[in-house]
């Protein structure tokens, strides 16, 4: 099929996003038993906690009813002993950066949360930290409180995140998900930063199936009055929530986004038009793993059900990680279930989708993946984005435009691997 073509088919369909692989039995030919951190000195490191107070319709992650104080404490047991069982048997120096998410974190009875808060302690003094490390802790305005805050500041995490998704308590209660009034998380939003947390970062989602233009103002209202630092926008994802995609399409995505993006000017966030994170500051947005992860496509480590991990060799996942279930199966130790040993394409398409998330990649990034400059190697691929103007390449980044970002998920997809491209062909074909 020829590269247009190509274009046109990934950009009429809203799965072709930043996800990669776009279907997991794509990677299957490349499962090893290798173990694809062997010689990884410094990354990122990632700890899921999978447990929430309700499970939100629109979910895309691995999370379950939180369990009873004796599963939690389990939970996070084994979770201390996978990381224990890595770092001993691993030559890791250096840390990039440390992000706890979930599910919710804050979802954990404060006992629990303060133990495993303070084996993190114990982790950050063991290594060399790198100048920009910044750990995060994802919370739910619904399971905060003075404690529990008080408990996070005192272990140091300088950034918190949460997500209000939309500022409307009917969507949010067709949704399965708890709304939270003003009121009470602009207490919470004071007690934070009292409490000397210099970062809050909120989540707004846009592209739920009948969402309206009052709903994303009511949603930049709700930032207006709460002030976060950060601020991250996120496309709602159809690939696996079942939610009815029929009155979805790229553009109607677009405006949406469109019209946060114009809000968060107003309101004095930085940021460029196709990239998710804004700041009131002069950075990413991001806290220092998700930048090494994706920006500067670092290795990482994920510990917990369905974390995944990559390195210069591969990607693996944890086990559970398709698990939908509402309650948390029962097992004996956390394990890698998935590890793929990949190619260097693969490796390079994999970065691609990941940073595309920030509107832009490193070609210096993808020239160590590739060994060899990838203007080059994607010559034709170039040719075509930048004869359309939906890629400009200054300094050694390649930046999506406007019309780019309209397209992104097809502008990814023509970084996939010939293999992924085939697979995905034969997968709307039907064969
Ligand atoms: S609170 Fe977050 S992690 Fe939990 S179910 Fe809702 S969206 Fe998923």
């Amino acid at each position: 099929m020829k590269l247009e073509q190509f274009f046109q088919m990934a950009a009429s369909d809203i799965n072709c996003n930043t996800s990669y692989p776009i279907n997991k039995k794509f990677f299957s030919i490349y499962c090893t038993n290798i173990d694809i951190m062997e010689n990884t000195e410094a990354l990122s490191l990632y700890y899921h906690i999978p447990f929430c107070k309700h499970l939100c319709r629109f979910c895309e992650y691995t999370r379950f009813l939180c369990g009873d104080t004796a599963q939690q404490s389990d939970y996070i047991t084994k979770l201390i002993a996978q990381s224990e069982a890595f770092f001993s048997s691993h030559k890791i120096k250096k840390l990039y950066g440390l992000d706890i998410g979930g599910g919710t974190p804050t979802s954990l009875d404060l006992p629990i949360l303060n133990r495993f808060l303070d084996y993190l302690s114990e982790i950050r003094q063991k290594y060399l930290l790198s100048e920009f490390f910044e750990p995060s802790i994802e919370f739910s305005f619904s399971t905060i409180d003075d404690e529990k805050i008080r408990c996070i500041a005192e272990h140091k995490i300088p950034r918190m995140s949460t997500g209000i998704q939309v500022y409307d308590d009917k969507l949010l209660n067709e949704m399965h998900r708890l709304p939270q009034t003003l009121e009470h998380m602009e207490r919470m939003t004071k007690v934070i930063h009292n409490a000397g947390i210099k970062k809050l970062n909120i989540d707004l989602m846009y592209g739920f199936p009948n969402q309206t233009d009052i709903m994303l103002s009511n949603s930049l209202y709700s930032i207006r009055v709460l002030e976060p630092e950060q601020v991250t926008l996120y496309e709602m994802r159809y690939n696996k929530n079942g939610l009815d995609s029929a009155s979805i399409d790229r553009n109607v995505l677009f405006r949406q986004y469109e019209y946060l993006f114009n809000g968060l000017m107003a309101s004095g966030y930085k940021g460029r038009f196709g990239q998710n994170t804004f700041s009131k500051f002069e950075d990413e947005g991001v806290s220092s793993y998700l930048y090494s992860r994706m920006f500067l496509g670092r290795p990482y480590k994920g510990f917990g059900v369905s974390a995944q991990s990559m390195s210069d060799k591969g990607i693996a996942y944890n086990m559970l990680k398709s698990d939908n279930s509402q309650y948390m199966p029962g097992f004996d130790e956390i394990s890698e279930e998935y590890s793929y040993l990949l190619p260097k394409e693969e490796l390079a398409a994999k970065y691609i989708c990941i940073s595309l998330y920030s509107g832009r990649f490193n070609l210096s990034v993808l020239e160590r993946i590739l060994s060899c400059d990838p203007l080059s190697y994607y010559h034709n691929e170039f040719r075509f984005l930048t004869e359309h103007q939906y890629v400009e390449i200054s300094n050694g980044i390649c930046t999506l435009t406007k019309e780019g970002f309209r397209l992104y998920g097809a502008v990814a997809a023509l970084f996939w691997s010939a293999y992924h491209r085939e697979q995905y062909i034969k997968m709307k074909k039907g064969e």
